[in-house]
């Protein structure tokens, strides 16, 4: 059952509730959402639920309908994000898992490591123990591939996972492994799951060979009584009458599984396929599932390889793959997670002394929920801390004054076109540079105080920007109510649940309503569906390298004046051009106090950052003032 907890809620009364529970024989989880404080009482005992509906504190007792409790989203409402190593599964990002199907020497792991970490994947796999059909088959190197595989997960800094077929292998593995794994034809081995469950540690479970989604969970949920809160389902084909591949791939399991519990489920299309060319579109087909992530078995060598070759794909492939999910990811809302950055040590050290905990804070405007923080959170974990500004100006001093080590800032949108404000910022903070791009679809949704109605709302709330994109939308369902700007979409939102408006929407992102513990009464309202903001992650020029040290540098954001003569634009768009830079947007605006001279800002591809670095003296010699705002990622 879940006991639904007051919010003035004491600690000596929780600790009565949780001892009366307990005393009882149930085990009892906290989970803090957004909303509310639960607790979730699950166990073989029974207990009459108004003994506790009756004591201080508690606000109201639901039982839990489901078979499997813990693991069941009518427990916890939130995705539950898995940490593996620095590596995190869940929520808005796209996790990649790929290595070989078993690990064989130590050259091979090596090799193929390096190429699925250079190519994107954050977590690496490889087994070690194999449950192969027939006992002829290689078995897999055992301890020895464990140590194999820790070794190339420490070379290259990654996570990484390998399957455990035997409770007695449990407490050796723990030491080499950051998760384990439990094979489709373990799922059911339920004293597998305790033995591995008690471990409290990060366990991806694939869905049994012909076993239901209830049995699925039923397995998740045994891990989870057993002690561990950290499992990700991983949906890998089930049996069926068809041949043509070696197993179905069940894609539909993705969101029935997220409706059904809160815990990540990822996809395996290797395993499900059993053919090399078709797991790159089943991999794809996953993502566009809502996915949180995918595992692929590669080999630098899949004809020689020991087991599942014929389903590995060529690191070639996996890079290609790789690009396209990068590609995919914001269609649905996602960002593909990226490896933590390597710090150089002496920076790390001078931030953390400097700025405590600004170290860890980032800055957007807006208030909570607003679209800026779903581009902080796209870029940066839920362990940095954000910081919520007025004006895109204390967005700028925030960062320049340390109080942020970055901020994020929209720059463009697809629909209402470039934010100025930011690109005058940008050239007026001189010690600020742009270190990163990040891209957000806009979907917007109708959103209201619980249990107001369509028919209820005589007035629309929200940014200008809300209110016009979404102008087909209010002229058909609500011709009638006044709309009404607003200085931001979150801030609508938070205005509404302030007055307790009854006759009023507001027009935004759904953060803001979860946020704000308020309704969403239509979703998906905007006229346009690609609809993108881009938002620049900026820093101070020291804590640059920090943020850009791993990615592939292939923008450059750059400013000039130019003198007030025939043909001096040109001359710099020539220098671009002879030297190949790819120009992406040109943008002019007034210099202030110069009535009638302007500033222009350039975005241009780069193949690498020397070829900006090499044409600098020229541009400052066609130009009257010169400067790199910044060189980052493209955002796709
Ligand atoms: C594997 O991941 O190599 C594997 C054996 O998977 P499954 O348990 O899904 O067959
Ligand atoms: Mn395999």
């Amino acid at each position: 059952m879940i006991i639904i907890l007051k919010q003035g809620i004491t600690p000596e009364e929780k600790n009565n509730v949780r001892s009366v529970l307990k005393e009882n024989g149930f085990i009892v989880k906290e989970i803090k959402g957004e909303q509310d404080t639960v607790l979730g009482a699950v166990g073989t005992s029974r207990i009459d639920p108004r003994m506790i509906e009756i004591m201080p504190g508690v606000s109201s007792v639901v039982p839990i309908s489901k078979p499997y409790k813990l693991a069941s989203r009518e427990l916890k409402k939130d995705d539950t994000i898995v940490s593996v190593g620095k590596v995190k599964i869940g929520g808005n990002r796209i996790a990649v898992i790929a290595g070989p199907c078993a690990v064989e020497s130590c050259d091979q792991i090596l090799r193929i490591a390096e190429k699925v970490r250079e190519a994107g994947a954050v977590i690496l796999r490889g087994g070690a123990y194999k449950p192969r059909t027939s006992p002829y088959s290689f078995q897999g190197l055992g301890e020895e591939g464990l140590k194999l595989l820790r070794k190339a997960g420490d070379e290259f800094e990654m996570p990484v996972t390998t399957e455990v077929v035997s409770p007695r292998d449990v407490e050796v593995m723990k030491g080499y492994i950051d998760m384990f794994q439990i094979g489709a034809r373990n799922m059911q081995n339920f004293e597998l799951l305790k033995e591995v469950g008690k471990t409290g540690m990060p366990v991806l479970l694939k869905r049994g060979l012909s076993a239901t989604i209830e049995e699925w969970l039923m397995a998740a949920e045994y891990l989870m009584a057993s002690g561990t809160d950290q499992v990700v389902l991983c949906e890998r084909g089930i049996r069926t009458y068809e041949k043509a591949t070696r197993n179905t791939l069940d894609c539909s399991a993705i969101p029935v599984v997220q409706k059904l519990t809160h815990l990540p489920v990822i996809g395996d299309p290797s395993h499900a396929t059993g053919i090399r060319d078709m797991v790159s579109p089943m991999a794809l087909a996953l993502v566009a599932g809502g996915a949180s992530g995918i595992m692929v078995e590669v080999h630098d060598h899949p004809e020689l390889a020991l087991s599942d070759g014929p389903q590995s794909l060529y690191p070639e492939q996996f890079e290609r793959l790789m690009r396209d999910i990068e590609a995919l990811a914001p269609v649905v809302g996602k960002a593909v997670e990226k490896m933590p950055r390597l710090v150089p040590a002496t920076i790390k050290d001078k931030t953390a002394e400097n700025d405590g905990d600004a170290s860890h804070t980032i800055a957007f405007q807006g208030e909570r929920g607003a679209f800026s923080e779903l581009a902080v959170r796209r870029v940066f974990s839920e362990d940095e801390k954000v910081l919520p500004c007025k004006e895109f100006k204390d967005v700028f001093d925030a960062v320049a004054s340390g109080k942020a080590i970055y901020g994020v800032v929209p720059i463009e949108n697809t629909l209402g076109g470039t934010v100025f404000d930011n690109y005058d910022l940008l050239k007026m903070e001189e010690n600020i540079t742009v270190v990163g791009e990040v891209q957000v679809r806009i979907i917007h949704n109708l959103i209201v105080n619980p249990g107001v109605s369509l028919s209820d709302i005589k007035k629309v709330y929200s940014h200008p920007q809300g209110l016009a994109q979404c102008r087909e939308f209010l002229d058909r369902e609500l011709p009638d109510a006044e709309r009404i700007p607003f200085f931001d979409t979150a801030g609508a939102v938070s205005y509404l649940k302030e007055i307790g408006a009854k006759d009023a929407a507001a027009i935004a992102g759904s953060p803001a309503a979860v946020y704000n513990g308020m309704e969403i009464l239509k979703q998906g309202i905007e006229t346009n569906v690609r609809n993108y903001t881009r938002f620049f992650v900026i820093s101070r020029e020291e804590n640059a390298l920090m943020f850009k040290s791993r990615a592939h540098i292939n923008r450059a954001a750059v400013t000039f004046s130019v003198q007030d003569r025939p043909g001096s634009l040109f001359q710099v768009l020539d220098i671009l051009q002879k030297h190949g830079l790819n120009m992406k947007k040109l943008e002019s605006r007034p210099i202030l106090g110069k009535p009638w001279e302007y500033s222009f800002f350039v975005e241009t591809e780069l193949s690498d950052e020397k070829d900006l670095e090499n044409i600098i003296p020229m541009l400052k010699e066609n130009t009257t003032s010169f400067r790199v705002l910044g060189t980052y990622t493209a955002a796709h």
